[in-house]
């Protein structure tokens, strides 16, 4: 089944069960600005669920395009690591607001799986929370998984990849509990399964979860009950792609296999196994998308995590081999294997591929100064990369600290990152006591501001390029 079947066969299931189709919302969330991007399907819901915006049906589904680059959740350093993270990937999700609750959303996501599409129930794990005795009897006595089969799972406890059944979009919000289905590859591959102390491989791997939203939670931690307890679920596109195109990492899927073959055509290698292949086909999506979604590259805010990525897809490039530039060029194959699920793409074809030249451009003149500056000074320096270097490559030669240190990481170097904050607060103060006015208008970039919220002024910047705004 190719990526874009399943897409539909996902939609026209959940519309036999009376859910409204929905479009998928922008990566720059409309209605929260304490949220960096969208980085779930529920996100757009988020005030349905609050109970203060009412929509005219109550159960939906859609497929959202979501981003994991900042914020809460950031997958960025697992992108070439793992068989299963991408910054940018598509959600599938079903919700009900205040309608259905455990019991059919966990019959209709089985009846999806095993029903529909065939997957073999053997294969299947399920975790449950460890409190939520409804939802494990639901899955034992009503499904018929095997007890040995169903796992019991707490909060995680900071542990970046641990199972984690209790769901929240940011620190405060929507949340609650939830039971996520997992699927064996099978034997070979390492990793155990979920709760198991090496859980955190790629031989079991989470395809859908199933969340229980209960609850709100308010920035001094405490839980109150939402209006109506609904359902929100999300399974992730390409990791239900690679179960359906029997192989074992997203990247082997139809759609990647298209843009990991453009990215070798363009850099000119052989090796398709690469990695910086696939961290270029990932990042390619992830840039394109934000630009659709009205973000262009800048030093702060969204922009400066835009800036991010394309920088080191541009380092994966030179990594290749490939100096001039090479990652607009992209576009076309990107828009061949997406543009019919999302038109915004080729109606912003060209304000993409000029606005990814002109960045392409910009870092190629500091590129392969700046790697010569690393190599010499990761010769020098031992283990970790000293702080003021991580700055001159970061001030002079536009190498974002995330970037310096994820070179650093594939030479088993770290970066002193205490030392960089501590050069760049100098800069600050340098600035501002060059500057009487608005300091902030001449402050360098910060990291700190990549994190932060920023207003969404997307639409305005691309109106004012000349681009056309499709709503
Ligand atoms: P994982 O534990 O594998 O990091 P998660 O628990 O963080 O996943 P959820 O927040 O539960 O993921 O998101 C719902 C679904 O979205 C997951 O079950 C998975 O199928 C998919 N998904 C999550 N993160 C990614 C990612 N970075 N790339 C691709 N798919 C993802
Ligand atoms: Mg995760
Ligand atoms: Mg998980
Ligand atoms: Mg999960």
């Amino acid at each position: 089944m190719k990526t874009s079947e399943i897409r539909s066969a996902f939609l026209e299931f959940f519309r036999s069960k009376d859910h409204t189709i929905v479009p998928s919302s922008s990566l720059v969330p409309s209605n929260d600005p304490t949220l960096l991007f969208t980085n779930s399907g529920m996100v757009q819901f988020k005030n349905v669920f609050l109970g203060s915006e009412k929509l005219g049906y109550v159960r939906a589904a859609d497929v959202q395009r979501c981003l994991r680059a900042g914020g809460k959740h950031n997958d960025l350093d697992s992108v070439g690591y793992t068989a299963r993270h991408h910054t940018f990937f598509e959600m599938l999700g079903n919700w009900s607001f205040g309608d259905y609750f455990k019991r059919e959303a966990i019959a209709w996501a089985w009846e999806f799986l095993t029903g529909v599409l065939g997957l073999e129930k053997e294969r299947l794990w399920v975790t449950v929370y460890h409190t939520d005795d409804e939802a494990h009897a639901i899955w034992k006595d009503e499904i018929g998984v095997p007890p040995e089969r169903i796992v019991r799972i707490g909060d995680n406890k900071g542990a970046p990849y641990a199972s984690d059944n209790f769901w929240q979009m940011a620190d405060t919000g929507p949340c609650g509990p939830c039971t996520e289905i997992f699927y064996d590859h099978g034997p070979g591959i390492p990793g155990g399964p979920p709760g198991s102390p090496d859980e955190d491989g790629d031989r079991y791997i989470e395809i859908w979860n199933l969340v229980f939203m209960q609850f709100d939670r308010a920035a001094d931690g405490t839980l109150s009950k939402l209006p109506a307890p609904c359902v929100d679920t999300g399974m992730g596109l390409e990791r239900l792609a690679a179960v359906l195109q029997h192989v074992h990492s997203n990247y082997e899927i139809d759609l990647f296999q298209r843009l990991i073959g453009e990215a070798a055509r363009l850099t000119g290698t052989r090796d398709l196994e690469n990695k910086s292949l696939r961290v270029i086909a990932d990042h390619i999506r992830a840039c394109a998308f934000l630009i659709v979604d009205g973000v262009l590259p800048s030093n702060e805010g969204r922009g400066y995590v835009l800036r991010r990525i394309i920088r080191r897809a541009l380092r994966h490039g030179y990594m290749l081999g490939q100096k001039q530039p090479f990652f607009h060029a992209m576009v076309p194959a990107l828009i061949e294997v997406m543009g019919d699920a999302y038109p915004e793409l080729p109606a912003k074809r060209e304000l993409v591929e000029r606005a990814l030249k002109a960045e392409e451009e910009r870092f190629g003149e500091t590129l392969e100064q700046g790697m010569k500056v690393f190599e010499d000074v990761a010769r020098k320096s031992g283990n970790t990369i000293p702080g003021a270097d991580a700055f001159r490559l970061y001030d002079t030669y536009g190498f974002p600290v995330d970037l310096t240190a994820d070179i650093a990481r594939e030479r088993g170097l770290s970066v002193d990152m205490a030392g960089f904050e501590a050069a760049m607060e100098q800069q600050r103060e340098r600035a501002r006591s060059a500057s009487q006015f608005d300091s902030k208008a001449t402050l360098p970039a910060d990291v700190a501001s990549a994190l932060a919220p920023t207003v969404f002024l997307g639409y305005e910047a691309l109106s004012a390029s000349g681009a056309t705004v499709v709503a």
